[in-house]
Formats: C-alpha cells, structure tokens, sequence
C-alpha cells in the first residue's frame, strides 16, 4: 500500500521487484488489496492508491444498507385488541414488539413485552383492557422509513433504547391529510443480520 501510495501507478512487477519478491508471491496480496477496493487496477496503467482505509471502505458500505431491503414483515394489532390478545399474538409471531394501527395500516402506537409485563402486575382483567390503555402513543412513536440508512434507524434504537422501530411511509389518510402507513418491522435482530452478512465477505 506505501509503494502504491507513493509511486503509483506502478505495475505489479514493478512492486514485487522493490519488494524482492517474484510476480507471483504478490498476486494473492494484490488480488486482496484491489478486490477490497483499497487499490485500484487499470489493465496496462498499473495499481493505483484508492485514498480510502479499509475502515472507510466498512463505513461507506453500511451507510448503502437501507432500511428497505432488511425490513421484516410487521405485527400489528387494533387500539381495541386485548392485553390478553396481545401477548398471545406475540407468542405466536415470535416478536417481541407490536405495532398498533387503525384501519388502513395507519401507525397508531406501539406496545413492547415490558408494557404487557408491567400491566399483568396490577389488578386488571387482561381480556377486557385493550392495548390502547397502554401502548405508547403517536407522536411518540420512533419510525424509519425504507429509505434511510439501517445505520442511521441502528442509531435511533439505540439513542431511545428501544427494540425495534415501525417503517412507515406518507399515505394520504384522509381529504388531504398525510398518516403514516405501517409496512414493515425494524428490530435488533435485522441489525444483527446486517451486521452478520457484511462480516461473511471478510471470512
Ligand atoms: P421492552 O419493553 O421489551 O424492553 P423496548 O425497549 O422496545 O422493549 O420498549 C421500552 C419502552 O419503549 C416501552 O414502553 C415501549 O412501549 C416503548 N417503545 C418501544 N418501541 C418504541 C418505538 N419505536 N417508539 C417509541 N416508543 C417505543
């Protein structure tokens, strides 16, 4: 990288000769430095010195990843839906947060496992109230949409120390007026996912 730094664009005999090595010992080092996009190659020309650290080569790629193409399928249920209703929905979509909307997928609220826990401490009868007593309310709710970076929706879950985030996106709701149409699920575990498969190319 310091020779190609300095002196490129230099061929590859040229930098295997200042190195004392043969052509092919250096191959697989140059086919690594090029392919992680460190050098550039031009057939003819040489190597060339990209000026991006492998750190920021990293940056830049998660900073591509939106929202939109890890979303998972959301869980939603009605402000009218049960406590009781709501944790055996969680039980069977295995998820551990449930969006609240309104008819036509409208974001409403969110109820997490701790909202249902916290409730099932107090003397109520869990068939009869319904989630909206507890859920937390819009315009509190935390969302992305599919076109922000999962770097950025990553950030949000951790500033508000929240398990998972809405994606919505702008639907006209009624004469004119703009909701918010739930269409997916962000949570931790597509972070963790995320994470997971840019990791598999450096194995
Ligand atoms: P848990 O309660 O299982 O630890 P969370 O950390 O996600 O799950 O939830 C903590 C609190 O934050 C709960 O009261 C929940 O209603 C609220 N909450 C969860 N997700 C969001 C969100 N996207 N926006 C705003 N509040 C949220």
């Amino acid at each position: 990288m310091e020779i190609v730094k300095k002196q490129g664009p230099i061929t590859g005999e040229q930098i295997a000769e200042r190195l004392s090595l043969t052509r092919a010992t250096l191959r697989p080092d140059m086919a690594i430095l090029t392919m992680s996009g460190v050098l550039g190659a031009r057939p003819r020309v040489g190597y060339f010195y990209n000026g991006k650290t492998p750190d920021k080569l990293v940056a830049e790629k998660l900073h591509k990843v939106k929202v939109g193409t890890v979303k998972s399928v959301p869980v939603v249920v009605e402000e009218n839906c049960s406590v009781y209703d709501a944790v055996v929905t969680m039980f069977i979509s295995d998820v551990g947060t449930l969006f609240v909307v309104k008819e036509g997928g409208f974001l409403e609220g969110v109820i997490s496992r701790k909202d249902l826990l916290k409730i099932t401490l107090g003397v109520h009868d869990i068939h009869k109230l319904p989630v909206g007593v507890i859920m937390t309310r819009m315009p509190n709710v935390i969302y992305t949409d599919q076109d922000e970076s999962v770097w950025s929706a990553a950030k949000k879950i951790l500033n508000h120390e929240i398990d998972a985030l809405p994606v919505v996106r702008q639907k006209e709701e009624m004469e004119g007026r703009a909701g918010l149409e739930v269409v997916g699920r962000l949570s931790k575990t597509s972070i963790a996912r995320v994470f997971v498969e840019l990791g598999e190319d450096g194995q």
